[in-house]
């Protein structure tokens, strides 16, 4: 039931509003019991003074002992209220005289009744005079019980007891009307704001049912869908941009995806068309002459590892895709490993007359994987032979500096068409399709995009950092410490 977000915001908002409402009415009720009870007592000791002041009048005129009783009596009559009731009694306890033994002057119907003049409500109200801190008590009886008031005073010569009960019925009354209110008042008004909040919870978050639904639509072939966007700058607006950001990527990742199959499997059929053409070719004749045979099987070994280099540089960048491929750095010097791929490719520079060299000023100690960076010099060497014409100059250079070591290659070929330049470094891309295809020694066009991850995978970089009519510079920057 309370497995939806709206469902828990909202008993949550009730939990919270019922706690604060039943706080707010306990504080309410508290002050107005406390004040009530306060304006009871103090007409109370106001009533008791008035009544002492008729009866000390009352006693002038009849000084008698016995004349208290009577003098009391009459001062009762005198102060004769609804709800009031008066006790004069004697310092040992006894009672002179009560207001309950008077005919009442009040009409019964309308009034509030007297408090009962019991010897228990009289002890209870005597005891108070001992705690003088508390001279007020509550009395339980019925219709609201009463509050008691008792005064020592003296009245010729003696000590007497003034004892008077005022009944709690309007208060109580009050009290128990404001109980009622609130008892239906609470639970109405959590209900009302608890019908309320649930739904503005579902009004508030009715864009984020409509995106469930919308992304659970989105799949292979409706990747270019985008969730809409009610508000960009509010959360859900937020949540929308971000997710429409990461389908972007992921949209991205498919169409470098297929676009990396197309081309893999166009590279790859001109390979195979070749093998299988050759070989029909090889076998329609019953015989052929062993010079003939050796070439077509030349031929066949040729494009065998074609398409074995290609596949195994298809399956380099797509285990470096998947973060699997192993870097393994460990210290090395990095002029040797140049002065090695130099010293490998010389055979194929000295082929087409090409000038190698390589100019490195000192040791340069570097960690990094070896294996992978002599792949990524002997990619760029390896270009920079295959494009630059009969008897050209290739220069690898190799320099330090405090924080990475650089390693440029440089040609005097052709260069790279300025449109181009950009693209250099993307899978399967070459300049020249028709140049390259034809050309014998040309690769699938995943060289440099391996060569470019190798510097990325060491935190570094490669660059084309000039291609002219002069030729071309690829540098790469490789930090010391990755
Ligand atoms: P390929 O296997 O075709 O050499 P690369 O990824 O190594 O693939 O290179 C991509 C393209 O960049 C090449 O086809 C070529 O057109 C161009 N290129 C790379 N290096 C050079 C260079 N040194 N001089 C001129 N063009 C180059």
């Amino acid at each position: 039931m309370f497995s939806s977000v709206r469902s828990r915001l909202t008993l949550w908002y009730a939990t919270v509003l019922t706690c604060t409402l039943l706080l707010l009415s306990l504080v309410i009720y508290w002050i107005v019991k406390q004040s009530v009870l306060a304006r009871m007592d103090a007409s109370l000791v106001e009533l008791s003074d008035s009544f002492l002041a008729t009866l000390e009048a009352e006693l002038n005129d009849a000084p008698a002992a016995e004349g208290i009783s009577s003098a009391a009596r009459q001062s009762m009559l005198e102060h004769q209220y609804p709800g009031h009731s008066f006790a004069v009694l004697t310092a040992k306890g006894d009672l002179l005289a009560g207001s309950s033994e008077l005919p009442s002057a009040v009409p019964e119907k309308h009034a509030d009744p007297n408090p009962e003049i019991s010897p228990a409500a009289l002890q209870t109200c005597l005891a108070t005079l001992s705690t003088p801190s508390k001279p007020f008590r509550n009395l339980r009886a019925s219709r609201g019980g009463a509050r008691c008031y008792a005064r020592t005073f003296s009245a010729a010569g003696n000590s007497y007891q003034l004892v008077i009960l005022a009944s709690l019925h309007p208060e109580s009354e009050l009290l128990e009307n404001i109980r009622i209110a609130l008892g239906w008042l609470i639970p109405f008004t959590v209900l009302l704001a608890s019908a309320g909040g649930y739904f503005l919870a579902r009004k508030s978050l009715a864009p984020v049912a409509d995106m469930t639904a919308r992304a659970d639509r989105i799949g292979e072939s409706t990747i270019h869908d985008r969730l809409p966007i009610q508000n960009p700058q509010d959360e859900l607006g937020r949540l929308a941009t971000t997710f429409n950001r990461l389908l972007d990527r992921l949209d991205l990742a498919f169409e470098r995806q297929r676009r990396f199959i197309a081309d893999a499997s166009h590279e790859l059929r001109t390979p195979v068309a070749i093998l299988m053409g050759e070989s029909e070719v090889a076998l329609s004749k019953e015989s052929r002459s062993t010079a003939e045979y050796r070439e077509s099987l030349s031929i066949l070994h040729h494009e065998a590892r074609r398409l074995s280099r290609v596949v195994d540089d298809m399956f380099t960048l797509s285990r470096a895709d998947a973060g699997q491929y192993p870097v393994t750095p460990r210290e090395f010097y990095l002029d040797e490993l140049a002065a090695d791929c130099v010293q490998s490719l010389r055979s194929l520079a000295a082929a087409k007359s090409i000038s190698l060299s390589i100019q490195s000023p000192a040791e340069i100690p570097l960690v990094a994987d070896e294996s992978l960076l002599r792949r990524m010099l002997l990619n760029l060497l390896d270009n920079a032979i295959k494009y630059t014409p009969t008897g050209g100059t290739v220069t690898v250079a190799i320099s330090q500096s405090s924080d990475a070591a650089e390693i440029s290659v440089a040609d005097n070929g052709p260069g790279i068409p300025p449109e181009f330049q950009s693209r250099v470094f993307e899978r399967f891309f070459r300049a020249d399709q028709a140049r390259t295809r034809t050309n014998s020694g040309s690769g699938a066009g995943l060289g440099l995009s391996i060569a470019k991850w190798i510097a990325e995978a060491h935190h570094g970089t490669l660059q084309l950092s000039r291609s002219d009519a002069t030729g071309s510079i690829f540098t790469a920057r490789i930090p010391r410490n990755p």
